[in-house]
């Protein structure tokens, strides 16, 4: 086995990766991706290889009981897995960069100082996202790590998309919408020229419909504005987070019924959304198919959001070319897109019910004046990407 980059996706109770080989002619290639869930609970290492093929499906005893357990699983893993193979480098997501990263960076002690200090602004992701990089830190002090951020896509928005109209001392202390989803959109944008010529030059709205959801404003590519903002609350209805929110609410809740800062942070960010409406489940594989009221009323809500996002990014964009659905529900469910397509008619959107039922790539009919697309997201291989251009991997190959 050859030298290999790691691509780390660390959260609160998972801990994701990729293994991709040295790139050979600038392409890298995928040789395993899988992830270990349950970390504090009931954990578990998953992987596949490029194909599909299982590699492990087993639990890991219980000292894997937080982040750094975890990588020093996943390290054991690999070593068995891959042996003496050298690793060139690792590339984590990294949720916030705030206003001074705008692009990967390779990380230092002075970086990880800056990224400490962004953990309010994502405090369910960042202290996360910090430690695995910690952890190998002191496990592999000589492999050098890069930073890729969800934020620093969006830093072409023009300043106005960038405003939140506070007083000055608190936009100067960083309160300003930064957009997330960055890696996902990065990713798409790259591929658009390819997949669909006739709109990667033009306006482009890209949903991204996972647990976390946006839409992304795409001008000839570049992002002018997106729909989540200072953190990943707002825009759109998400699984467990409310999206767009009156301030107000936040106010009442601390200062009308009492609540600390701590139990509105929970409620925001891991008890509302689908989860909430519905009063089931978080996930629309489980909403779909439910009869009960409430899982109708949190999908229909979940549509309503979008539609309405949708109208307004357009309103940006000062019109719509092109309309691009990615992540676990816009890749997967042809009903979530048919009745937003349904809801967007009025710019143009024609459904090839057909194309859309087969999740097909293209899935507007010809004549639809907005062209709509299925295309899957691969922010790990954005990820690799970056790595590889910062330690100038690429060029490591004869
Ligand atoms: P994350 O934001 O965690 O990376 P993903 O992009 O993987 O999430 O999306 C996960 C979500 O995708 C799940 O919570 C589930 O709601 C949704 N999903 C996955 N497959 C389907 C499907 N076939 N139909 C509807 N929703 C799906």
């Amino acid at each position: 086995m050859d030298d290999y980059a790691l691509v780390l996706n660390s959260g609160s109770s998972s801990l994701k990766f990729c293994v991709f080989m040295r790139p050979y002619q600038g392409a890298w290639q995928l040789e395993s991706r899988g992830q270990i869930d349950g970390i504090g609970t009931s954990p578990r290492l998953s992987a596949r290889d490029s194909l599909g093929g299982i590699l492990s499906h087993s639990s890991l005893d219980d000292t894997v009981c937080d982040g750094r357990a975890a990588v020093d699983a996943l390290g054991s893993w690999l070593r068995s897995r891959y042996g003496d193979a050298r690793v060139l480098g690792v590339g984590h997501r990294v949720v916030h960069g705030g206003a001074k990263f705008d692009r990967p960076v390779l990380i230092t002690r002075e970086v990880l100082v800056d990224l400490y200090q962004l953990i309010p602004l994502a405090p369910l992701h960042q202290p996360y996202n910090l430690a695995a990089i910690e952890r190998i830190r002191e496990r592999m002090p000589d492999v050098p790590q890069v930073a890729c951020f969800d934020t620093s896509f969006h830093q072409t928005y023009p300043s106005v998309a960038k405003l939140i109209p506070l007083p000055k001392d608190l936009r100067t202390a960083g309160v300003q919408r930064y957009g997330f989803h960055g890696l996902s959109y990065e990713y798409i944008a790259s591929v658009l020229p390819g997949l669909a010529p006739e709109i990667a030059g033009k306006r482009v709205i890209v949903a991204h419909l996972g647990s976390g959801a946006s839409l992304c404003a795409l001008k000839n590519g570049v992002s002018i504005d997106s729909t989540l903002g200072f953190t990943a609350l707002d825009g759109l209805c998400m699984g467990t987070r409310p999206g767009a929110l009156d301030p107000g609410v936040v106010l009442y809740l601390y200062q009308g019924l009492g609540l600390s800062a701590k139990e509105i942070e929970t409620i925001l960010y891991k008890k509302s959304g689908l989860l909430a409406i519905s009063g089931i489940s978080n996930d629309m594989r489980d909403l779909l198919p439910a009869g009960e009221p409430d899982a109708k009323l949190a999908i229909q809500y979940f549509v309503y959001r979008a539609a309405k996002e949708i109208g307004s990014l357009a309103a940006v964009l000062a019109g719509v070319d092109g309309l691009v659905f990615t992540a676990g529900i816009g890749e997967n469910s042809p009903e979530i897109r048919k009745r937003i397509c349904d809801a967007s008619s009025w710019l143009g959107i024609e459904l090839d019910t057909q194309a859309n039922s087969n999740n097909r790539s293209r899935i507007s009919t010809l004549q639809s004046k907005v062209s709509t697309w299925v295309i899957p997201t691969n922010e790990e291989l954005m990820i690799a990407r970056h790595t590889g251009a910062l330690l100038g991997l690429l060029q490591a190959v004869a």
